[in-house]
């Protein structure tokens, strides 16, 4: 099939934060030393922005780097007024703690909507000329002859019906080529698996390991006592989850009456039974919880994964003609549930890099390695090594993990073994016993909702006739071992109920996908236990329409 290319010096593949701020600085630099430089950057959703969910408080730190002005451009700010207070929650009741860790103060943050603050970066990286494509999806990396270097992407095509056939509106995906192109998919893309496996990123690392979460935007009644309460800022652990399963609850305030709920969920969690949709209801329902919230209604909901690991488990974050940023080279700080600044600075690292890459040549890994070695001298270094050993000191059972934590505390990320092992989210599930607990009773459809009226809220749409982008290798492992040890654990970590099983028939279960359901999250390729599922990106476009979360 003949294809179109187009080339640009600079490709971006996804608009997140990393990739956003990227953007934005190589033209700013460009621009300062007189330089044309041509940059585009491509976003599988149907706008910037509308895939982009987080909790979000923000560090402006980067932000002001890239834009001592941003006030004055407009930034969508939620809150600027954070106290912080911490909760360890039971059953019925609450504990305050005395105590917030340092790490855990948001003094000086924002409260943001990150669709909002994307759908903002983008309008900024249009009026510097970047060329932004949403409703592209990148679905294959391309290579030179030699199969090593990294030349571009190729963007998905559109128009193709289940069976696999053309429709009237086909439309053949497009080549981006690029003299550097910079991966930002965030967690767990699907560019970067490929990548990764071909050009060895991931060896002697750590594996990745990720979190997954689900989050609502709720308006609140104006008379809410939480309003005026001295935290703005709530952070839970404990029930729903308990101490083993990492992972814990947040509240934000934002402006308008209205509120950022979420429940993050280690995905490294053990119990086959546990959904995280259900422990999220049920920290709704917490007494704490469900009397700030009380008489409100339910504005838009999501769910999205990150990548928990840490520096540990950062890719090699350059190769011949491409880099990595933000979550998808893992920079996130969990120890801080923050990686909005650390993605929005290796993105402007990068450009730092690439620019000089250029200046000496086409964009080849000796050239680009200065990203690294930026990186290292930078304060993501300092914020990240710092936390080393968090995520892993956290995923440790009954009283190692509190030692863990808290040597790891005391000797500024050391820890009693440095590097702690990290233990890999597919590979956590034991099996146990086979039957779910009852799922959260007396759902409203207004504040408490189901799954499928969550799918409703993110505003999520796929187009129907178009091959299924959620991939089985083995679909008879689904319906044999994976139901008998496990009893189909996708039917649970699903926030979207894309699987179902459906048993009304006599002998073998049989699996059932809505993959127009998809939110993006990526948690059943992460979390699946047979690692039986490859999550590929859908036609251009589809997916969550978020604008508020
Ligand atoms: C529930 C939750 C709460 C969080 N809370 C906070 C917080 O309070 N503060 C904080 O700082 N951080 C928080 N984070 C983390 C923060 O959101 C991420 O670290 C940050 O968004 C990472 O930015 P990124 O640009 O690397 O990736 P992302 O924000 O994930 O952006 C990646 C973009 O690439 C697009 N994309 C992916 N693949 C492709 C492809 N193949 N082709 C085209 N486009 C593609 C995606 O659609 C997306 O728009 C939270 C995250 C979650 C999930």
């Amino acid at each position: 099939m003949q294809r179109e290319q187009l080339e640009f010096d600079v490709l971006f593949v996804g608009a997140g934060p990393a990739n956003l701020a990227g953007a934005i600085h190589l033209k700013k630099l460009a621009q300062q030393k007189g330089q044309e430089i041509e940059v585009a950057i491509i976003e599988k959703a149907a706008s910037v922005g509308a895939h982009s969910l987080s909790g979000a408080v923000l560090d402006p730190r980067a932000l002001r780097e890239l834009m001592p002005d941003f006030r004055e451009k407009g930034c969508p700010i939620e809150e600027t007024d954070l106290r912080d207070a911490v909760f360890y929650l039971t059953a019925e009741r609450q504990v305050r703690l005395p105590y917030v860790p340092p790490y855990m103060h948001n003094e000086g943050c924002f409260v943001i909507s990150l669709s909002k603050f994307c759908a903002w970066l983008g309008t900024i990286a249009e009026e510097l000329g970047v060329n932004v494509f949403p409703g592209f999806a990148g679905v294959e990396a391309l290579y030179d002859e030699s199969g090593r270097r990294v030349t571009g992407v190729r963007t998905g095509d559109k128009g193709v019906n289940k069976e696999g056939k053309r429709k009237s509106n086909f439309e053949p995906g497009v080549d981006l080529l690029a003299k550097v192109t910079v991966f930002g998919e965030g967690p767990k893309g699907s560019l970067i698996r490929e990548v990764g496996k071909r050009l060895g990123l991931f060896d002697g690392q750590m594996p990745q390991v990720f979190e997954t979460a689900v989050k609502e935007v709720i308006e609140i009644p104006a008379a809410s006592r939480f309003l005026s309460s001295p935290y703005t800022v709530l952070h839970t652990f404990g029930y729903p989850l308990g101490l083993n399963t990492k992972g814990g609850g947040f509240l934000y305030r934002m402006k308008e009456n209205r509120v950022s709920l979420g429940l993050v969920v280690g995905l490294d969690y053990e119990d086959a039974m546990l959904e995280p949709y259900q422990a999220f209801l049920r920290f709704k329902k917490h007494p704490l919880i469900a009397d700030i919230i009380r008489g409100g209604k339910v504005l838009q909901q999501g769910a999205k994964t990150l990548a928990a690991g840490g520096w540990y488990t950062m890719p090699r974050l350059a190769v011949d003609g491409a880099v990595f940023v933000g979550d998808s080279a893992s920079l996130l700080n969990v120890q801080r549930l923050k990686g909005i600044h650390t993605a929005m600075k290796s993105g402007m690292l990068a450009a730092e890099a690439i620019l000089a890459a250029l200046a000496r040549g086409d964009g080849r890994a000796a050239d680009l390695e200065s990203y690294r070695a930026r990186l290292d001298g930078s304060w993501i270094q300092s914020e990240l090594y710092a936390a080393r050993n968090f995520g892993q000191a956290l995923s440790r059972r009954g009283l190692a993990k509190f030692v863990a934590l808290g040597a790891q505390f005391v000797s500024g990320g050391r820890g009693l073994v440095d590097p702690m092992k990290i233990r890999d989210d597919a590979g956590s599930l034991t099996p146990g016993h086979l039957a779910p607990s009852a799922p959260v009773a007396d759902l409203d459809g207004r504040l408490y909702v189901d799954k499928l009226t969550g799918v409703y809220l993110s505003g999520t749409q796929h187009e129907e006739d178009q091959p299924c982008h959620l991939l089985i290798p083995d679909p008879n492992l689904c319906v044999t071992r994976c139901w008998n040890t496990f009893r189909s654990p996708c039917t649970r970590f699903c926030p979207g109920q894309v699987y179902e099983m459906d048993t009304t028939e006599k002998g073998a279960p049989r699996l059932k996908l809505n993959p127009s359901n998809c939110l993006h999250c990526k948690t059943c390729e992460i979390k699946d236990p047979f690692k039986n599922i490859i999550w590929t990106c859908p036609e251009g476009g589809g997916g969550p329409g978020y604008s508020i979360v």
